[in-house]
């Protein structure tokens, strides 16, 4: 068997029910892990005690014939869910010393099913960032830097739990996604990361960013792993009102299913101008391995495209203006005293919230107020439905569109910082799939010249993860992307 922190959580499951291995190992094996790759800043929070009390449990159950479905398994949790009694701030400083009274529904689910919680990862503050370099915390670094002796960025803003399970420090993380903030890191680090239907997950315990886009989802080594946790986070929780009722299906059940006679869509409107040879040569090399496996490419337009990446910096910053009012330094959090109240507030808001937030507050403010509420946010309203009409359109005739995940490889720390529209590019190919509530996936599928990965993405419509685990499996296969690892 390899090293305890090599494994899929696939590969762990087996061991534990085989009795090769116990919880205790796997999670003393990623605590080691964790203690030696601090340089990378992935957890800004490690719960070791809690990690060795949840593994011992699971070793009890197991021994006893009643093991659930993830028991014992290290999972590393972005700071942005509320974990009870453990820092939740979203990387943020306004949140100082917060420590939530209750558990978020995720978290509760994966605790429930076995998962065993290594820490909290560092992230974006309020999750706005594409490079885990707006964290109060500090940057988050690359594992894949350390290879070619460059400090990258692991992309954003779930980058700590991206980096978590590219470095081996944890089996599988969660993570969440508002315009690309799985899906991004995931390429950039060279691991999978799914964003499930909007409603999939519960958002209750969040930490609000921009509450109509977003969804909680997951990172693994491998297609397989990101279904078996989902399976465990997924579901629907009277607490969230936009939460999806109904049976949870069995997103493992078509994984390891031929895709013979499966249409995937190639977006024409997705050539981006200025995209770098080796990022459309790769999506080429996709769409062929899936024609080899039998699949049909189909060329397929999404006509508003163009418009995906301005609606969502209009949508996403309204909702956070609103959402982030809730900080004022009175119920909790940090709290900056002043003369009087609104003194009070101004200090504690100047004080708390880190350059990034406040450009994200600024807009949302102004897109919201009286006068431009009518030419922006409503305006953005509608071509939000005209892009989900779009997808809608294409799924009638597709079962999956194929599209690069990130126009660019893993870029260096500290570039594109000055320069918010350049780091807004960055989600060029996520934020429509966010604005439709899709379902989608990145898995890393090659290297780039200067040996990085590169990865592509899936996406389907609403309420088909498990065609989608199946369509990424079988690319997952064909790509092998371990094999041009050296
Ligand atoms: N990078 C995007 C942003 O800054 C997406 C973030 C996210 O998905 N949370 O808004």
């Amino acid at each position: 068997m390899s090293k305890l922190t090599e494994l899929t959580i696939e590969e762990a499951l087996e061991g534990l029910k085989n009795k090769e291995l116990s919880a205790k190992d796997l999670a003393r094996a990623h605590l080691d892990a964790m203690e030696e790759h601090r340089d990378l800043n992935s957890f800004i929070t490690e719960t070791p005690e809690i990690a060795l009390q949840q593994a011992d449990e699971a070793d009890k159950r197991i021994a006893a014939g009643e093991a659930k479905l993830l028991d014992g398994i290290p999972i590393a949790v972005k700071d942005l869910f509320c974990t009870k009694g453990v820092h939740s701030q979203s990387c943020s400083h306004i949140l100082d010393g917060f420590k939530p009274e209750y558990e978020s529904s995720v978290t509760q689910k994966l605790f429930d099913n076995g998962g065993v919680m290594l820490g909290k990862t560092n992230m974006d503050e309020m999750a706005m960032g594409s490079a885990t370099t707006n964290s109060y915390y500090g940057a988050c670094k690359n594992p894949w830097g350390k290879k070619i002796g460059v400090d990258l960025v692991p992309g954003g803003s779930s980058g700590g739990s991206a980096a978590a399970v590219s470095a081996n420090l944890a089996l599988g993380a969660l993570g969440s996604d508002t315009g690309g903030s799985i899906r991004q890191p995931a390429a950039f680090c060279g691991v999978t990361g799914m964003k499930p239907t909007y409603g999939r997950c519960s958002r209750w315990g969040m930490i609000a960013f921009a509450s109509s886009l977003d969804q909680a989802g997951t990172f693994g080594k491998t297609v397989k792993d990101n279904a078996l946790l989902l399976q465990a986070i997924a579901g629907h929780d009277p607490k969230d009102s936009t939460s999806i009722p109904g049976d949870i299906p069995d997103f493992s059940s078509m994984i390891g299913q031929d895709i013979k006679g499966k249409k995937i869509g190639i977006p024409k409107e997705y050539n981006a101008a200025g995209m770098p040879e080796e990022i459309s040569e790769l999506w080429k090399e996709g769409a062929k391995m899936l024609e080899k496996e039998g699949a049909e490419i189909v060329e397929i337009s999404l006509p508003h495209t163009k418009f995906a990446l301005p609606t969502y910096y209009i949508i996403a910053p309204a909702e956070a203006s609103s959402n982030l009012a809730r900080y004022d330094g009175v119920r909790y959090g940090l709290r900056v005293e002043g003369k009087t109240l609104d003194e009070m507030y101004e200090n504690t808001r100047a004080e708390g919230f880190g350059a990034e937030v406040k450009r994200r507050i600024m807009i949302g403010t102004y897109v919201l107020s009286a006068g431009y509420y009518d030419a922006y946010y409503k305006k953005a309203q509608k071509v939000r439905t005209l892009i989900y009409n779009d997808f809608h359109s294409a799924f009638a005739n597709v079962d999956a569109i194929l599209t690069p995940t990130t126009p660019s490889e893993a870029f260096k720390i500290g570039e594109k910082q000055d320069d918010p529209i350049t780091m807004y590019l960055n989600d060029l190919f996520t934020v429509a799939a966010s604005l439709a509530g899709l379902p989608s996936i990145s898995l890393p599928i090659g290297l780039s010249k200067n040996k990085l990965p590169l990865g592509l993405q899936l996406i389907t419509a609403p309420m088909q993860e498990e065609k989608l685990f199946n369509i990424a499996h079988v690319l997952e296969s064909a790509a092998d992307f371990k094999s041009k690892i050296d």
